[in-house]
């Protein structure tokens, strides 16, 4: 049985209930963890005051820094034991599980040292008065958490939050819970106070509801859907606490006539069979130059059909979905679009080792997709990518900007003037010219526009917005 971890102690949640743990290879229950309420937030935000006054508060810049670097080191000592956790809880082939833990360490490398590098400016003023600016931290965060990469969320949220010197309480998914305790579990051995890392599982409508509410926190970060996202603006208006969202995508990967084809298709694929397509930058809607149209499906089909999904310890091309909800939300997409009379190009393959009772969804190319069909306007969070074509560059640009989103877009093209063009024409909070994600680097800094949400997190931008910036002035005369 799995425990919440507040002010370094492991803690039954005050219901006395538990959640079960399913493994989506097999559908099968493994673990428990503390379905939570309302007092055990109140209990981890407390311990999280109290760490940041009585410590927190005290270490310099760079004595965060050094501890923030240690425990990236003990992350990637126990990288193995992280990614067969995670793994086993949600359905990652293990290259994924890994990659996962490993980009988790670099979160906690890259925030350790930047801690002293964050400061504020001396402004001109009138003459007798001294300006200065301070960055301070907000105080306590929160941070609730999906579960489609809980290290990799964790680490680009909490561990900037840490850098900027404020503390935290997470609130994982419940579908994503186990490797997050392990961390704080980790954070503690390499000597992180108490009450500096809080870890409290449960529902949404219930812990995280109370996380958003609570008077006590004074910054929200949220990653997870657009409707959660509007229920965590609403609960944080109600006493203007800042937030930051990032609410997922529907990205485009714009395949022009000139592009490197051998570059783009391997790019393409795995920008939506990567995690099973649970990302919230997959590159999920293909426009292609009509000049290309047909002889790249042809390509990608092929690649398609190569495609083998598996239990997670297989690590083949994918791993299960998440959970039966979300296999079922793939299936009703896929539904719509056969009474839609959408085309199947191909479909990859579900291997006969997989149980009959895990969470698998064969990869699916679809073509000729209408632009406004929800299969191209709304997130579906598995391996479907819907194909369609463009006559020129104008029309490109239409329909890469004509969703509620604007996460991340890929352009594909030789021609250098096309590319500045593109990349300043398209709405998005991240634009890759010949790659898709660039290797998902942390020091990138990440968010989208319109409905994907707003703030940034990632790179050294991502401190600004776990800090408060005070104005001093000073007359001296
Ligand atoms: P979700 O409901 O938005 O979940 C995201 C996080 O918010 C989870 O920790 C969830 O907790 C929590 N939550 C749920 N309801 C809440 C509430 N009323 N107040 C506060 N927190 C709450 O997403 P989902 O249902 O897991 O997935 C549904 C769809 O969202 C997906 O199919 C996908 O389209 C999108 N999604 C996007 C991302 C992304 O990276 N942008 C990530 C995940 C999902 P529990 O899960 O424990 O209830
Ligand atoms: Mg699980």
């Amino acid at each position: 049985m799995q425990l919440n971890y507040i002010a370094n102690a492991s803690v039954p949640s005050s219901s006395g209930r538990t959640i079960a743990v399913l493994d989506p290879s097999d559908g099968q229950t493994f673990e428990q963890i503390q379905r939570s309420n309302a007092s055990d937030i109140d209990s981890a935000v407390q311990a999280a005051r109290q760490g940041l006054d009585s410590a927190w508060r005290k270490f310099s810049a760079a004595e965060r820094g050094r501890l923030l670097m240690r425990l990236s080191s003990k992350i990637t000592e126990n990288a193995e034991e992280l990614s067969q956790i995670e793994q086993r809880d949600c359905g990652k082939p293990t290259r994924q599980a890994k990659a996962d833990a490993l980009a988790l360490a670099r979160y906690f490398e890259f925030y350790g040292g930047a801690c002293d590098k964050l400061h504020g400016e001396t402004i001109p003023y009138l003459d007798g008065y001294s300006v200065l600016t301070w960055r301070e931290p907000h105080g306590v965060t929160g941070h609730i958490i999906p579960w489609n990469y809980p290290m990799q969320i964790f680490g680009r949220s909490v561990g900037g939050a840490l850098a900027a010197g404020n503390t935290c309480v997470v609130k994982p998914a419940e579908d994503a819970c186990l490797s997050l305790i392990r961390v704080a579990q980790l954070a503690a051995e390499v000597g992180f106070p108490a009450g500096v890392i809080n870890i409290v599982t449960g529902y949404g409508h219930e812990v995280g509801d109370a996380l958003a509410r609570h008077p006590g926190i004074d910054h929200i970060s949220f990653t997870g859907s657009p409707s959660v996202g509007t229920l965590i603006q609403q609960a944080a208006a109600l006493r203007h606490c800042p937030v930051t969202l990032e609410l997922g995508g529907k990205s485009p990967q714009i395949v022009f006539a000139d592009a490197d084809l051998d570059a783009a298709v391997p790019a393409i694929l795995n920008g939506i069979v990567q995690n099973a397509g649970q990302t919230c930058s997959a590159g999920s809607r293909l426009l292609v130059d009509q000049a290309i149209y047909e002889s790249l499906l042809a390509r990608l089909g092929a690649e398609f059909e190569n495609l083998r999904v598996g239990p997670a310890s297989l690590d083949l091309d994918l791993g299960p979905l998440i959970r039966q909800s979300q296999q079922q939300r793939v299936w009703d997409f896929l539904s719509d679009a056969h009474v839609a009379g959408i085309p199947m190009v191909a479909q990859g393959r579900v291997v006969d080792e997989a149980p009959q009772s895990g969470f698998y969804q064969a990869p699916t190319l679809l073509r000729d997709v209408p632009f406004d069909h929800r299969l191209a306007q709304e997130e579906v969070f598995g391996p479907v990518l819907c194909a369609m074509p463009f006559k020129d560059e104008d029309q490109a640009v239409a329909l890469a900007n004509a969703t509620e989103f604007g996460l991340v877009a890929g352009v594909w093209t030789r021609d250098g003037a096309r590319q500045f063009r593109m990349a300043r024409r398209i709405r998005s909070g991240q634009i890759f010219i010949n790659n898709y994600g660039a290797g998902g680097g942390v020091e990138l800094p990440f968010g989208g526009v319109k409905s994907s949400g707003y703030g940034r997190e990632k790179g050294f931008e991502a401190l600004l917005g776990f800090t408060t910036l005070k104005t001093v002035a000073i007359r001296h005369g």
